[in-house]
């Protein structure tokens, strides 16, 4: 069983008990027996983003939570400030424009957090600010921003607080009702360790009085029509959802809820510590701010002399490791390596030991069981 071990933030693997979950027959999803799996799996989802409000199940990837919560709150015209530092934070901002939003960028260097004082005297200077989105973990620089210090500084201004955490969640503190979050949005394949293809959205109170005073520029989105369909008798969803999907997510979920929470953002933050205690015992050099540095993916600086086609092409073909690249300008500058979802000691200790094979055999100055001591090491202090 040569099965490649996947070091990237997303997609992860999937415990056999959630593969075996989705082998279940399809039954009728406007059926008392679905209602009961939706009821389920929303209620484990609301417990995960640690609110009271309900949660919703969307068949679709991340980024189509991300789009349904912008799309149901913003309409043409409407100022939203848009907080970028990375990828993703960029693509928040060009769904808010493809609705007709005018945005407000605010723009952070890749690799650093966003500062909260700027976010204030943003909201302070511009008036009618609808709304503010940001990305808890951006996955493209390895950097988690600080939610709870921005929500604090939202909750003072009349505008939503919209935020991303898909790869986040499961992998690292978000209290959606403690941080006060409007509307939060996850996805299945990252940390909660679910197959890709599903996506989670909760909405707070003042989110769902927004909805109802938005025109809506979705249909399929369209969060009123997922808040209907929810609350009857039996819950269903407007429209026919990845019946398989479901089984899978609410096995998932099963799963997280038996780990615990709170062991499992310990159990990413302790992966986190030892990647880049073993990267710096390496000599290789972190690509994100150390006080904004993920818990659950690390990116690295390329080591001179190196191409990421030798790197990551080694890995992946001599030690069957995969790893994701750098993303935009970043490409061929970081490689970044995945620690979210199942990752424990054994698949840490394994891509540490194989980079420093792989940048041995690349001829780089490597003293081979420095990064694999300092791994263990972290693991072991704890
Ligand atoms: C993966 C990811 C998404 C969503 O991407 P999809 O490919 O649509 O699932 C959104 N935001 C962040 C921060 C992500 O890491």
């Amino acid at each position: 069983m040569n099965e490649t071990l996947l070091m990237i933030p997303g997609p992860t693997r999937v415990a056999p008990r959630v593969l075996k979950a989705m082998s279940e027959n399809i039954v009728n999803h406007r059926s008392a027996v679905f209602g009961e799996i939706i009821t389920e799996t929303t209620e484990m989802m609301s417990e995960v983003f640690q609110t009271e409000n309900q949660s919703y199940i969307l068949t679709g990837s991340g980024t189509a939570a991300m789009e349904a919560a912008l799309a149901s709150v913003l309409d043409k015209g409407d100022k939203v400030l848009n907080i970028v530092g990375g990828k993703f934070g960029q693509r928040f901002m060009q769904i808010a424009e493809v609705h007709g939003a005018v945005p407000t960028e605010l723009e952070v260097e890749w690799g650093h957090g966003v500062d909260p004082e700027d976010v204030k005297y943003i909201l302070e200077e511009e008036d009618d600010i609808k709304a503010v989105t940001i990305v808890h973990n951006e996955t493209s620089t390895g950097v988690t921003n600080p939610i709870e210090e921005v929500g604090k500084i939202v909750n003072d201004f009349d505008a939503l607080y919209v935020v991303d955490t898909v790869s986040s969640l499961g992998g690292d503190d978000v209290f959606v009702d403690g941080y006060n979050i409007d509307i939060c949005v996850t996805g299945s394949q990252k940390c909660l360790a679910a197959p890709p293809g599903m996506a989670a959205i909760t909405l707070s109170e003042d989110a769902w009085k927004v909805v109802d005073k938005t025109p809506t520029s979705t249909y399929y989105l369209d969060m009123k029509r997922y808040r209907k369909s929810g609350s009857g008798t039996p819950p269903e969803t407007p429209y026919t959802p990845s019946v398989s999907l479901m089984y899978a997510m609410r096995e998932a979920l099963y799963a997280v809820m038996e780990e615990g929470l709170e062991s499992r953002v310990k159990r990413h933050q302790l992966a986190a510590l030892a990647t880049r205690n073993a990267i710096k015992a390496m000599g290789l050099e972190l690509f994100a701010q150390p006080e904004v540095s993920s818990n659950t993916v690390t990116a690295i600086k390329m080591p001179e002399g190196v191409t990421d086609k030798e790197l990551r092409g080694t890995m992946r073909d001599k030690y069957r490791i995969e790893m994701a690249g750098g993303q935009d300008h970043l490409k061929g500058n970081v490689f970044r390596i995945g620690h979210m979802g199942n990752i424990t000691e054994r698949e840490i200790i394994t891509t540490i030991a194989a980079l420093e094979m792989t940048l041995k055999g690349l001829e780089l100055d490597i003293c081979l069981g420095e990064g694999v001591a300092a791994a263990e090491e972290a693991y072991l202090i704890d």
